[in-house]
Formats: structure tokens, C-alpha cells, sequence
């Protein structure tokens, strides 16, 4: 599990940094008139985090703009914490499992901090973004998963048994388009 320590999952300048290295490699791109790499950063205190000024035509923008971070009140980091987390899930996870993983208990209070609620948006907001293209033709038609199994006693099983791991990935391909049908999510967190 050495991947979940990365920075860009616990730390939001890192998110942001890795956020914009993985869409802009070529340097910012101003989505409003296309130019590449003509923006200043914006760093006034009350300024948003990641805010750039187009040179050309004088329009801010951000990276979130047009991704499914994009107006959030959640900070990137969780966001790309929660989407390792629903992508290495090779059975699933749930809302409330993805509220724990995400947020600590506060040692004062003794209670979970963040909400189920704001987990269960985020978990159908990524399950959304997956149904989306280019990442829905890549689950489209026959999806077939690489999965190996280690351990001792998977030999000792015939039949049906012996499947077992790859079935569990299939279903987690499945999972994913079904839960793809549904709609965006418009509410705001
Ligand atoms: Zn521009």
C-alpha cells in the first residue's frame, strides 16, 4: 500500500501540483480562448487555490475546470484519495467505508469527522465520472481482468472455486457500468 502515502493524497498543494502536471503537461491550458501556457498564478490570501490569469485573453480558470472538482468545497486531496481508493477496491466500497478511510475520528470529541453524506456524494460523483468517456469505452463490451491469487490453499479447490478471484474483478468492472446509468450529480458540497 505504498501508492496511499503519496503526497498528492494527504497534502493539498501536492493534489493540486499533481492535478495540474497530469492535465496540463504542456503547461496550463486557458479552456476559455486554448491557449497554452500564457497564464499566470493568481496568490492573493482570499484568492482560490490553483487560480490562473489567461494573458491572451484575461479569463481565470483553474484545473478543476470541467472535472467533477470543480465548485467543490472538498478539498482536491480527498478527492483523489477517494477515487485510489474506489479504483484499487477490487470488490467495491461503500460510502460509509469511503467517510472512514477519508476523514479521522477527532480525539477530543471521539467522533468520526466529514459526514456520510458528503462520502456517498463523492462515491456517486466518481462512479459518474467512470461511465464517462474516455473512460466508459474502456469497460465496454467483454471486460477481462488480470488478477492472480497467492496463497496456499486455492490449489486444494476444484470446480467452480478455483474462479473465484476473477469473478470478483469482473464484478467490479460491472459495478462500474451499472452504477454508471445514473445521472450526474447536480447537488453542490
Ligand atoms: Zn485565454
Amino acid at each position: 500500500m505504498a501508492t496511499i502515502q503519496a503526497k498528492h493524497y494527504h497534502d493539498e498543494d501536492a493534489a493540486w501540483a499533481h492535478l495540474e502536471a497530469l492535465r496540463w503537461p504542456d503547461g496550463p491550458v486557458c479552456p476559455h480562448c486554448g491557449i497554452i501556457g500564457e497564464a499566470f498564478k493568481l496568490n492573493g490570501k482570499t484568492t482560490r487555490k490553483g487560480l490562473r490569469k489567461c494573458v491572451a485573453c484575461r479569463e481565470p480558470f483553474t484545473a478543476t475546470i470541467g472535472t467533477i472538482f470543480e465548485d467543490s468545497h472538498i478539498p482536491l486531496h480527498k478527492w483523489l484519495l477517494a477515487i485510489h481508493l474506489m479504483c484499487s477496491s477490487k470488490k467495491g466500497i461503500s460510502a460509509h467505508q469511503l467517510w472512514r478511510n477519508l476523514w479521522d475520528v477527532d480525539p477530543i470529541s471521539g467522533k468520526q469527522r466529514g459526514s456520510y453524506r458528503t462520502a456517498w456524494f463523492m462515491a456517486h460523483r466518481i462512479r459518474w465520472a467512470l461511465g464517462q468517456e474516455p473512460m466508459a469505452s474502456k469497460l465496454a463490451g467483454i471486460v477481462e481482468v488480470d488478477d492472480t491469487y497467492v496463497g496456499g490453499k486455492q490449489r486444494l479447490r476444484a470446480g467452480p472455486g478455483r474462479t473465484g478471484p476473477q469473478h470478483s474483478a469482473w464484478q467490479a468492472a460491472r459495478t462500474i457500468r451499472e452504477s454508471s446509468r445514473c445521472s450526474r450529480p447536480s447537488a453542490r458540497r
